[in-house]
Parts: C-alpha cells; sequence; structure tokens
C-alpha cells in the first residue's frame, strides 16, 4: 500500500506570517529587496515541457510602485506554441498518472519546503511585481504554502481505500484517477497563491499541467516553476507558458486533448472559458471540466446594534488591504440607519489617514494598483461614483510616479449604481444606507456574485438570519470578509463568482480526479 508511506504526515497547520515589527526580520526583508532588485530586467524564456524557447516577442513586466522599473522580460507564446504545450502534457500523462500517488505527494511537500526556505524571496518579488505591502506579500507567499501542505494530505486521503459497502462474494473497490491535461489559468492578485494551489492541486492528482499565468505577474511564475523543478517534478509533466490569455487561451481551452480548465479571474472571461470549453471538437472524446473561481462585489452589514469601531476597522481592511484588489474585498458598506452617520464619518477620518506609495516602504499601508490601465478604469469608476453618491474620502490626488490611487468611499450610493453593481476591483467603497437589517440582507444579496459577505452585529437572532440568507461562499461574522485562511475557510463563491469551488477545502481535489469502481468476484 504505497499511500501508507505517506499516511503519518503531521495534522496540517496554517503558515505563520513574519511579524516584520520585529527588527531583525525587517532588516532581513530589506536585505533581501536589495538582492531581488538586483535581479531587475532578467529574461526568461518559456518552457514547454523540458524545452526552454525563446520566441522573441517579449513581455515586459513592470513594477507598479515605479513603472520605469523592468522586473522581468518575457517570451511570449504563441498559438503554434500553445498547441504544443497542449499536446506534450497528453503525452507525459500516461507516466505522470501512473507515478504513485506518495510520490506525487512528496513532490508537492518538497515545493512547500522550498518556498518555506525562499518565503522572503517571494515576498520580495510580490512586493515588486504585484504591487504588494510586505504584509500582503508574506500572506501570499505563506497561503501558496498551506495550499501545498493541505493538498498533500489529502491526496493522502484521497488515495487510501475508499469505503464502500462489501457485497458478499465480492471485493467491492473505489478508487480516484485523474483526468488528463489541466490548463491552468491564474490571476495576477494572489500570483503565487492561486497559481501555486491550482497547480498543485492539478499535479498532486496525477494530472498533467500547462500553467498559463497572467501576463501582469510573469516573473513570480516563472520563480514558482523554478521551485516545482528543484522539487523534483520531472520537466514533463508540466509546462510554463507564459503569454498573453487573449492570444493563447482559446487554443487551450479549445484544444480536444485538453482535459479540464482550473480558471481563476474575472467574470467575462471565465464566462467564455466556460462556454467555448462546452463544444464539442473533432476528435475530442469527453467533456471538458471547468473549475472556474471569478469575481466578486462583497458586501459587509453594518447592524444598528454592532460595535461600529470594530465594523470601521473590518470594513477598512477588506475594503483596501492591498488597495482593494482582493476578489474578497468588500466593495459595498450597507449600514443601518441608525448608525449610518456615525459609520460613514468615523470610517472617512480613518481611510483619509491612510497611508500610500511604494510598496516597498513599510510605513505605506497600501501601495499601487497592479497596471496603467487599471488605475485607468478605477479612475472612471470614481467619477461615476462621485455622480451616483457622495464623495466622502479619498478620490483625488494620489503620489506620483507608480499607479497609486487613495482610498476612495462613496456615501448614500443606491443599489442601482454601478458602483454598487459592478466588480471595480480597486480602493472603492461605496456605502448605502438600510431601514433595518432584513432590508441590509436583502441589498447585500442584491447582485449577480455571491463570494464574500460579513456581518457585524451583537444580535444572535440576526446572525442566525444571515447564516440562513445571506447568500455567499464564505460568511464572515464580526470580523474582516478577507483572509480566507486554507483549511478553516474553504473558498469560493456563488452564482457569478463561480463554479461553486471550494480552494483549500476537503471537496477541492475531488475536482482533479474522477471516481472508478473495480468489483473482483471472490471464492
Ligand atoms: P482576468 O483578466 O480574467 O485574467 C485571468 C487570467 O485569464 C489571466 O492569466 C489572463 O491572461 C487569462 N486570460 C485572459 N483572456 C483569456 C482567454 N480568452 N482565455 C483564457 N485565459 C485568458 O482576471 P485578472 O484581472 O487577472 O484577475 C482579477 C479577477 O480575478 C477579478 O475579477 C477577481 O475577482 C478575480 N479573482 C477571483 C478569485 C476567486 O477565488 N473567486 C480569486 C482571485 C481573483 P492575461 O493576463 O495574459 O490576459
Amino acid at each position: 500500500m504505497e499511500w501508507m508511506a505517506t499516511a503519518t504526515l503531521s495534522e496540517f497547520r496554517n503558515e505563520p506570517c513574519a511579524d516584520f515589527s520585529v527588527p531583525v526580520n525587517r532588516q532581513a526583508m530589506e536585505a533581501v529587496l536589495q538582492k531581488v532588485r538586483s535581479q531587475f530586467g532578467h529574461e526568461y524564456q518559456l518552457r514547454i515541457a523540458g524545452d526552454w524557447i525563446a520566441t522573441g516577442d517579449k513581455l515586459i513586466s513592470v513594477n507598479p510602485s515605479n513603472p520605469q522599473e523592468i522586473v522581468g522580460l518575457h517570451h511570449k507564446a504563441t498559438p503554434e506554441l500553445a498547441n504544443r504545450a497542449v499536446e506534450s502534457a497528453y503525452a507525459a500523462f500516461p507516466q505522470w498518472s501512473r507515478t504513485p500517488a506518495g510520490e506525487r505527494v512528496r513532490l508537492v511537500l518538497e515545493a512547500a519546503r522550498i518556498l518555506r526556505a525562499r518565503k522572503l524571496e517571494f515576498d520580495a518579488w510580490l512586493v515588486y511585481e504585484a504591487g504588494k505591502t510586505w504584509v500582503e506579500a508574506e500572506a501570499d507567499v505563506a497561503e501558496a504554502i498551506d495550499f501545498c501542505e493541505y493538498y498533500a494530505r489529502e491526496m493522502v486521503r484521497l488515495s487510501a481505500p475508499q469505503p464502500v459497502v462489501q457485497l458478499p462474494g465480492e471485493h467491492d473497490e473505489m478508487i480516484y484517477i485523474p483526468l488528463g491535461v489541466g490548463v491552468v489559468i491564474p490571476p495576477w492578485n494572489f500570483p503565487l497563491a492561486i497559481l501555486a494551489g491550482m497547480a498543485a492541486a492539478t499535479l498532486v492528482t496525477g494530472n498533467t499541467a500547462v500553467i498559463k499565468p497572467s501576463s501582469e505577474t510573469p516573473t513570480v511564475a516563472a520563480k514558482f516553476a523554478e521551485v516545482l523543478l528543484d522539487a523534483g517534478f520531472p520537466e514533463s509533466c508540466f509546462t510554463l507558458l507564459t503569454g498573453s490569455g487573449s492570444a493563447v487561451g482559446d487554443v487551450l481551452v479549445e484544444h480536444p486533448k485538453t482535459r479540464f480548465i482550473a480558471f481563476t479571474g474575472s467574470r467575462d472571461v471565465g464566462l467564455r472559458i466556460n462556454e467555448l470549453a462546452a463544444r464539442h471538437r473533432p476528435g475530442q472524446i469527453w467533456i471538458k471540466r471547468v473549475i472556474a473561481e471569478m469575481g466578486g462585489k462583497d458586501a459587509i452589514v453594518v447592524d444598528a446594534n454592532a460595535d461600529v469601531d470594530k465594523a470601521v476597522d473590518g470594513v477598512l481592511a477588506s475594503a483596501f488591504g492591498y488597495q482593494g484588489q482582493k476578489c474578497s474585498a468588500c466593495s459595498r458598506a450597507i449600514v443601518d440607519g441608525k448608525v449610518y452617520d456615525q459609520f460613514v464619518e468615523k470610517l472617512s477620518a480613518k481611510a483619509k489617514n491612510i497611508k500610500v506609495g511604494p510598496s516597498d516602504d513599510p510605513s505605506n499601508y497600501m501601495g499601487p494598483v497592479i497596471s496603467a490601465g487599471a488605475q485607468k478604469t478605477i479612475l472612471q469608476y470614481i467619477e461615476t461614483g462621485k455622480r451616483e453618491g457622495r464623495l466622502a474620502a479619498g478620490g483625488d490626488a494620489a503620489p506620483e510616479g507608480g499607479y497609486f490611487i487613495p482610498p476612495t468611499i462613496i456615501a448614500d450610493v443606491e443599489p442601482s449604481a454601478r458602483i454598487f453593481q459592478e466588480e471595480i476591483f480597486g480602493p472603492v467603497l461605496a456605502v448605502t444606507k438600510a431601514r433595518d437589517f432584513e432590508h441590509a440582507l436583502a441589498l447585500a444579496n442584491d447582485s449577480q456574485y455571491g463570494l464574500t459577505g460579513a456581518v457585524f452585529s451583537n444580535d444572535p437572532e440576526h446572525l442566525r438570519q444571515a447564516k440562513e440568507s445571506f447568500h455567499v461562499g464564505n460568511l464572515y461574522f464580526n470580523r474582516k470578509c478577507t483572509g480566507a485562511m486554507v483549511g478553516a475557510h474553504p473558498f469560493g463563491g456563488f452564482n457569478m463568482s463561480g463554479t461553486d469551488s471550494k480552494a483549500g477545502g476537503p471537496d477541492y481535489l475531488l475536482l482533479f480526479l474522477q471516481a472508478k469502481s473495480v468489483a473482483a468476484k471472490v471464492g
């Protein structure tokens, strides 16, 4: 029983995050930031199975805190190379899928160990390429480690004998087997954690992977590919296909040998993938599976009897942490009329004190948004917001030099407003007044999305009501709505937020597997 070799793994524990207020941690991070900076401008080839490929057409990845700085140059894939990537992953599948589960688990645990050893270095790449503050970067790396550790243990569980009824005169079994070639498409906002999570789930279950990273954060992806190779994953079992999603995405999704797509990103790209994957292609002998984790328009409800100061802090952290660029970020605060004015006043005062600037300076609470394009879109939404409500904070000048936007609060927003309904993905919060708690819940549910939500209330009956009817995949009481922890808060949303999958939970790996029943006559 090869699964028994790994069955003695310790219980899963979340990776702790470094405390950068401790001088020794702070000095260590400063030294690593300098070291990583000295590697700026390096050129990275893409990699199909064991072949490194230079196409000459390069993607330029810049530091959003200072776009003059080139973080990395990455050769872009062509549609032909995308085809080749799927073909080679298909060719590698028979061997990788038969690699014992215990060995795959060992490799994923080794990847976790290497990530842990290189944690500060990954923090620094995230600071420079994704514009994360130190604290946010550290949380991203810790989550990547958690995904590897958690899915390794899950694979041990799923490769053990499954409990099926034994019929008289038979030996009955159910075993989980992999699916085939998985196309892994992560976003830029958790460029390590989400990429590592979807790739680890794909590989540990015995599938081969074509990883197409976001064009905003290809250097973090290239560094993660190094980790997989250093961990000992065979070169043929995964491909790192850097390049534009609009140029190669359809080819990867439509290829008849693609078996499933693990996607995290926006609603529109997710819907397109789902539609294209559903169409049968010549030579295709399966129905493709799509695991899609998409956008959000997450609300925090503040009840009349809530502790307003705690609610203000929870909303601030959820709305402006990583510049509001989390799918779980709070973009709507829905507040009972009895505490509304007090809440808006306190919230705006605190938001105005938030320090915005380059993310490598740890005194800044907020860094830049990811790109010039994102900055432009968010500023347009702020202009729309000024017409749709009352500007209570932000909306004015931000530090120059990077893609900075101050934390912006628009109060008195009606539910029909665009800024109440559309995902902005930046530091812009709409605040809306509710008549009572029931009205607040109805407003919170007035959305096509259903990802995260929170309620600040001291009324147990109201919390019960919210548990029953606040329709989100991740609901939190009396705390922020961001910061889901692997294992404790399986993550993923309802409705237009995706296919209801739960990353970091006990159901997740089943999405990457299929079950085979084997019954043998005995005696
Ligand atoms: P995005 O624009 O949808 O891009 C996501 C990924 O899809 C990128 O790698 C992108 O590549 C690729 N892509 C683009 N067009 C494609 C196509 N036609 N076919 C296949 N792939 C294609 O999203 P994003 O801006 O990176 O991320 C932000 C979004 O992700 C937000 O909506 C956020 O809510 C969502 N998100 C959801 C979760 C969740 O768990 N539900 C978690 C994080 C983020 P290029 O970069 O080359 O275009």
